[in-house]
């Protein structure tokens, strides 16, 4: 069954990049593959996506150095193909093209035992706080692997994890009909911006400080991609001919300033929710919170599995992610993948971790001159 991949699964070592010391960059090296328990699948990983968490340990920041075990395998965001499953294991088979959920969550805490598992009170992260993907192999419980419908984008699978983020939060709240604002044109945020539209809503206005990003934005369709540093937002609602606020916001920057901004745009009972990770403590002037009476939601990860289902049909209805994807690396190159991240000239960075190079091994969108 397996014998197409079975040379993979020879010998006991395999290519990792991994967080070895405490201190900023990672290293590429022979480790040992990973260990199959009874109720795990054990995945060739095909290609992966470099998430900001993945930047966040690659530059060693506060986070990473506090949150960090080392050694650790790092990443979490990939597709890949079943090559063993534990005895258990009944519905993956060999040659299955399968993602992880990156979540490992307990699944015996309340929530988890009521079927809430994305609110589990004790998850384990997946390149985090155990071996992630940026590998040649990665083990899962089966309950973490999402099997993919036929035909799907390879390159669109490998980001499901940070899709789901965004369909998460874009659809926490009703937005058929609805004007919705997005703060951060990230690669969250642009995904954010393509599901609202797909999902009905009728002005979607997302903003940044980055013009690049804002030019993918744009590429990608959204009624106005706005540069908060020139243009404000009561200007743009005035432009759009909007009268009473955005109805639905989604917080995607982790800005003090971008939240602050949404809050005094939103309508009357307008509801946020709220995925950018703040890297301090951010006041508000709550009047706008209590007089205007906004719902905030914190988002984290994705729901198990419900989130996954809709970002699979979605798919399947026509929603195109591929030009959020700028950039795809060999694995060996990976030091050129977290560089484009960090410069801000990129959208998802792909790292390949099959055999043959991709065609072309990046590929630079909305901006000229950057394909290195
Ligand atoms: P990113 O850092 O690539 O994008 C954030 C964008 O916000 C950048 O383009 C930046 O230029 C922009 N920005 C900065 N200041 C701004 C301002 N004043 N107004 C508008 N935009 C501004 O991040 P990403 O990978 O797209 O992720 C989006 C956010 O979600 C990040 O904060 C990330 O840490 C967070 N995140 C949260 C979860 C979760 O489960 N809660 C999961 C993944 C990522
Ligand atoms: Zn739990």
């Amino acid at each position: 069954m397996r014998a197409a991949k079975q040379p993979l699964h020879e010998g006991k070592m395999m290519k990792a990049l991994l967080k070895s010391e405490d201190g900023p960059g990672l290293t590429l090296e022979d480790v040992p593959k990973p260990e199959m328990g009874i109720n795990d699948v054990i995945i060739e990983v095909d290609r992966t996506g470099i998430c900001g968490t993945d930047l966040h340990i690659y530059n060693w920041d506060a986070w990473a150095q506090k949150t960090i075990p080392v050694p650790m395998v790092v990443g979490h965001e990939f597709v890949g193909r079943v090559i063993d499953a534990g005895s258990n294991v009944t519905d993956f088979h060999p040659g299955d093209i399968v993602s992880g959920e990156g979540h490992v969550v307990c699944g015996r805490c309340r929530n988890c035992l009521a079927g809430r598992r994305h609110l589990c009170a004790d998850t384990s992260g997946v390149g985090v706080n155990r071996p992630g993907a940026f590998a040649e192999q990665i083990s899962l419980p089966m309950t973490n692997v999402w099997h993919h419908h036929e035909g799907i984008d390879l390159d669109v699978a490998a980001i499901f994890d940070p899709f789901g983020n965004a369909v998460h939060t874009a659809l926490s709240f009703p937005v058929l009909g609805e004007d919705v604002l997005i703060t951060g044109a990230g690669p969250i945020g642009i995904m954010a911006a393509a599901v609202v539209r797909h999902a009905g809503a009728r002005y979607v206005v997302i903003t940044d400080v980055n013009p690049w990003r804002l030019e993918l934005a744009r590429s990608l369709g959204v009624t106005l991609a706005v540069d908060v540093t020139s243009t404000d937002l009561a200007a743009v609602q005035q432009e759009l001919g909007m009268k009473e606020g955005f109805d639905v916001g989604l917080e995607m920057s982790g800005n003090p300033d971008a939240f602050r901004d949404m809050l005094s745009n939103m309508c009357h009972g307008g509801k946020i929710a709220m995925l950018g990770i703040p890297s301090e403590d951010i006041s508000i002037d709550w009047n706008h919170v209590v007089f205007n009476m906004l719902t905030i939601k914190g988002i984290y990860g994705r729901e198990m599995y419900e989130t996954w289902y809709k970002m699979t049909v979605m798919l399947q209805a026509g929603l195109d992610l591929q030009p959020v994807i700028t950039h795809r690396f060999h694995f060996t190159e990976w030091e050129k993948g977290f560089e484009v991240m960090n410069s801000g000239k990129s959208g998802k960075v792909l790292l390949h971790w099959n055999q043959e190079l991709p065609s072309g091994s990046e590929r630079g969108q909305a901006s000229e001159g950057e394909s290195e």
